[in-house]
């Protein structure tokens, strides 16, 4: 899905619930499509806004943020830094995909492989908690890192 759908989708989500895409949700979602790699803390993105345009405040950002997130089309994320991160979920509305995180740069990678649907069936059968979604966060070393590592101690 290209972003221009994405947007249009987010948009249809909002106005179903009864929410409008009003222009100021509209440069929010914009920067989150935009930026949906990076994992933006909601400081980062009222900064990225304020490139575009100065007319609203982080007020606005947050209660966004908490549509978004209530609608199911966002999720707060966090790692290592403990700080509060949002991640949109265009693709599967009912699956969160996965992190690699490297602990030595920081840098967060998604990975939307999933084997964990036989470990679900396993909690269902032996714990009966009956599993809605998961998240799974690697910790470890990024490829750069361990070539950077390697290049240092040789
Ligand atoms: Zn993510
Ligand atoms: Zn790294
Ligand atoms: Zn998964």
């Amino acid at each position: 899905m290209d972003t221009k759908n994405k947007m249009i989708n987010i948009q249809n989500c909002m106005h179903e619930a009864g929410f409008k895409l009003t222009p100021q949700r509209h440069a929010i979602v914009k920067v989150l499509l935009d930026h949906h790699q990076e994992h933006l803390s909601a400081e980062e993105i009222y900064v990225e806004l304020l490139r575009v345009s100065a007319a609203f405040g982080l007020a606005t950002v947050y209660r966004t943020l908490d549509i978004l997130t209530s609608l199911n089309l966002l999720t707060r994320v966090s790692f290592e830094d403990g700080v509060a991160r949002y991640d949109l979920r265009t693709e599967d509305p009912a699956h969160f995909h996965h992190h690699l995180v490297c602990t030595q740069c920081g840098k967060t990678v998604e990975i939307h492989e999933d084997l964990l649907g036989d470990v679900e069936k396993v909690v269902l059968r032996q714990y009966h908690f009956q599993v809605s979604d998961h998240r799974l966060t690697f910790l470890g070393l990024c490829q750069d890192c361990q070539n950077s590592n390697l290049l240092e101690s040789g």
